[in-house]
């Protein structure tokens, strides 16, 4: 009779879901997954961001574009969830080029109006989906940083998580079901599991943001994706909310024109007088962008190569901690949203629920990871080739005439 106690609490247990970071894939993954009958327990590094006492995020990527693919790995949500989710959003409908010869050119993304990706705040896109997962039962523990993962010795034994915890001191939990890890590009699940071989290939470019404030930018098409191509490094514009547009500027990181070279507000300005004219009354003047753009912080790009995903039975990555590609084909998140997808199709298509029972997690892990991993791959390369494509092609006569004439 103890026996078998004992075995029903282990199977119960297996029931029970464990994933590392609540991030944009995390918290979609925790909805999805508490819709198929799982116990869902989400551990998040940072504290509460809905409470508002986050570090001050300004410069550090405020918005990103969800695209088809994205957008169709939505369909994994409640209809009435990914309807609110993508009124977060502005529409978007196509790029406008602004070339240094000082033409503004427009290229929609589709031949009607029903072809749109969504421009959406990470953050409130983050703080939407935190709510979605905790409505749907999963509990998020903040504060709480994974520092070390220990596996289990047999497939009766519990994975133990090591985490540090924000008030101070550490907590040690056991998990008798899968683990999974959405804690982004340098994910701390992966390096504690030394079986993940992870390779990272850092860009030797880099962004910085820079504000189009709204009473300045009211003239610049808000359904469109602003692109500055200057060659060697470009400029970005996405529409938030309210009416600003979010600039992001890609440059080398090192060399004669570079960030480590525009080391002062002064060149800051010689820089954008000479390359980013048209883009400065947006800006609010040269000075408010030379401004910002020597003070905010510069962000790294690279792309992040993992195999296998999964270890075991019980223990795998998604979304950036999987597969971090650089931003240039604005698919990292839609990627992960896909993963998210692609494991929800997994666990009803193979296992169909009968009477609210959970389905198997770990075997769709394992298809779920063969599934995705060569899609990954691709959409990695695809990214780094549309950084040449951003940067020069788009503002390329050649290439323009190619477009227009694909557009007739
Ligand atoms: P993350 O968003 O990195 O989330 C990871 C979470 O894990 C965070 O909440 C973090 O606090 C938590 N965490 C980290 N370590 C720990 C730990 N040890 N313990 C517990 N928790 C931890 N993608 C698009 O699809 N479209 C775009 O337009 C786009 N634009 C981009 C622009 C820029 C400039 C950049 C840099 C990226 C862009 N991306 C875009 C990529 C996108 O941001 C990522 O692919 C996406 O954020 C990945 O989500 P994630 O949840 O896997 O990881």
């Amino acid at each position: 009779k103890h026996q078998e106690l004992g075995d029903a609490l282990v199977e119960r247990r297996r029931h029970e879901v464990t994933i590392v970071g609540a991030g944009l894939v995390g918290s979609l993954l925790a909805v999805v997954l508490r819709s198929r009958g799982y116990r869902v327990t989400v551990y998040e590094g940072r504290r509460d961001p809905r409470e508002g006492t986050q570090e001050n995020s300004a410069g550090r990527s405020i918005n990103l574009v969800a695209t088809a693919r994205g957008l169709k790995a939505l369909s994994t949500l409640p209809p009435d969830v990914a309807t609110r989710l993508k009124a977060l959003g502005t529409k978007v409908y196509g790029r406008v080029i602004h070339t240094s010869e000082g033409e503004i050119l427009a290229q929609k993304y589709g031949k009607n109006d029903n072809e749109y990706n969504i421009s959406l705040s990470r953050s409130k896109l983050n703080d939407f989906l935190l709510g979605e997962a905790e409505r749907a039962g999963a509990s998020i523990k903040f504060g709480h940083r994974l520092v070390n993962v220990k596996l289990p010795a047999d497939s009766e034994s519990p994975t133990q998580l090591e985490f540090t915890m924000g008030g101070g001191g550490t907590c040690l939990t056991a998990c008798f079901g899968p683990v999974i890890g959405s804690d982004g590009a340098g994910s701390a699940l992966r390096r504690a599991v030394p079986a993940f071989e992870a390779s990272s290939d850092i860009l030797a470019a880099g962004y910085k943001e820079v504000l189009l404030p709204a009473h300045c930018s009211q003239t610049l098409d808000q359904f469109g994706l602003h692109i500055w191509p200057r060659g060697d490094h470009f400029l970005m514009g996405l529409a938030n909310k309210d009416g600003s547009f979010t600039g992001t500027l890609y440059l080398a990181n090192e060399g004669d024109l570079s960030f480590s070279s525009l080391n002062s507000e002064e060149k800051w300005r010689q820089f954008l007088n000479e390359h980013y004219a048209d883009a400065l009354p947006y800006m609010d003047g040269v000075d408010k962008a030379a401004e910002q753009l020597y003070n905010n912080p510069l962000g790294m790009l690279g792309t992040v190569k993992v195999a296998p995903w999964r270890v075991g039975n019980r223990i795998a990555v998604i979304g950036d901690a999987a597969h971090a590609v650089v931003p240039f084909f604005g698919q990292g998140m839609n990627c992960g949203f896909e993963d998210v997808d692609c494991l929800a199709q997994e666990l009803s298509t193979r296992w169909p629920p009968k009477d609210g029972t959970p389905q198997k997690l770990e075997q769709a892990l394992e298809s779920y990871s063969l599934r995705r991993k060569p899609n990954a791959d691709a959409i990695a390369q695809m990214a780094l080739e549309n950084y040449v494509e951003m940067m020069r092609s788009t503002g390329d006569p050649v290439f323009r005439s190619r477009k227009a004439i694909e557009a007739a």
